[in-house]
């Protein structure tokens, strides 16, 4: 249940709201919008009777929010949810990018890497220090000291970093190298590492689970908003079908279906999602083009020695033509590319 709070309602008014809410059992949180107060009544009680807030003073209506996400419901809140990192923004009329390895496989491959991608404007590196490989005997990541790595070459070319988390246990070790923590698709519904995240001050993108539905997506992000961490962004990164010829099946009408579903921003891999190099180009521009509020594209310096992921991995040069291209494209959707 939602409680908006009119224009003329005063601090007065809004904690009365609160103080009501919680003494009916719910757990109250406050949001201040660009336009108007919202205060959201947390948990579940389905003997409440909504008259009795509409009443309160300085209440303008009462919406019952009938999803069962709620804080990632598009009526929770009036705008859209704009992520900002380092000056890139994912969200409303935002298209904001992310670029760099697979994996991060020494100081040389990381630095050459973003120098290139730094002529290209790129402002957030990513790279894996620990990957979820499908097998357990091909490369793991180089773990603690691969973070170490991408901060020191994202420090010296003004980037920021976005790194898979893969455990509870690797929070505070992230929180000390990275600007945005990813949880990758095999772990969309590791709910204790989700309710973890939900209580720290770091963006984070949640990869779209191999087989989940938009429901059980956006119910992952509530795990995260529920603990107080409204920086969420979803990541389309392709789902399994029974076609075999590409990686993943892009789903790209996640973004119009997310967009009427949820204020997050949502954003696209087409690199994971094709699992092919010059399919990542094509799918790019589509993705902006159907409104994408960013995109998250693997690119390695040589991608012939890449150690993980090379044939989905862009040249420097293929990753710039694209730049270019989806600069154009952009406005035509009314958005922008920071
Ligand atoms: C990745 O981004 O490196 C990755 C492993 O992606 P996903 O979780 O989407 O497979
Ligand atoms: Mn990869």
């Amino acid at each position: 249940m939602l409680v908006v709070m009119s224009n003329s309602a005063t601090e007065k008014d809004i904690q009365r709201v609160a103080m009501f809410l919680e003494a009916k059992g719910f757990e109250a949180r406050i949001s201040h919008g660009e336009v108007r107060v919202v205060v959201h009544a947390i948990g579940v009680k389905e003997e409440v009777d909504q008259r009795d807030f509409e009443l309160l003073p300085g209440v303008l209506e009462v919406i019952k929010v009938t999803t069962s996400y709620k804080l990632a419901a598009r009526v929770s809140q009036g705008q859209d949810t704009i992520v900002e990192v380092n000056g890139v923004k994912f969200g409303d009329k935002y298209t904001g990018l992310i670029a760099g390895p697979c994996t991060i496989e020494s100081y040389d491959q990381m630095d050459k890497t973003a120098q290139e991608l730094s002529e290209s404007n790129v402002k957030i590196l990513r790279g894996g220090a620990f990957k979820p490989r499908t097998s357990p005997y091909t490369f793991q990541g180089l773990g603690e000291e691969g973070l170490k790595v991408i901060r020191s070459v994202a420090d010296n070319h003004n980037m920021a970093v976005t790194s898979e988390i893969m455990d509870i246990s690797q929070i505070e070790m992230f929180m000390r190298y990275v600007d945005i923590l990813q949880i990758g698709a095999r772990n969309m519904q590791n709910f204790n590492l989700l309710k973890e995240l939900g209580k720290i001050h770091k963006p984070v993108i949640l990869k779209r689970g191999l087989s989940a539905t938009y429901e059980e997506w956006l119910m992952s992000a509530e795990y995260i908003m529920s603990g107080g961490n409204n920086q969420v962004i979803l990541c389309e990164r392709g789902i399994r079908t029974f076609e075999k010829y590409t990686r993943n099946t892009l789903d790209l009408s996640a973004i119009p279906v997310i967009k009427k579903l949820s204020h997050l921003p949502i954003i696209v891999d087409p690199s994971h999602a094709t699992g092919l190099r010059d399919k990542v180009e094509p799918m790019s521009r589509a993705a902006v083009a159907a409104g994408c509020d960013g995109l998250i594209i693997e690119v390695h310096h040589n991608p012939e020695v890449a150690v993980c992921d090379g044939a989905q991995s862009l040249y420097p040069w293929q990753y710039d033509l694209l730049y270019k291209q989806i600069k154009q494209i952009a406005p035509i959707v009314g958005k922008e590319i920071v």
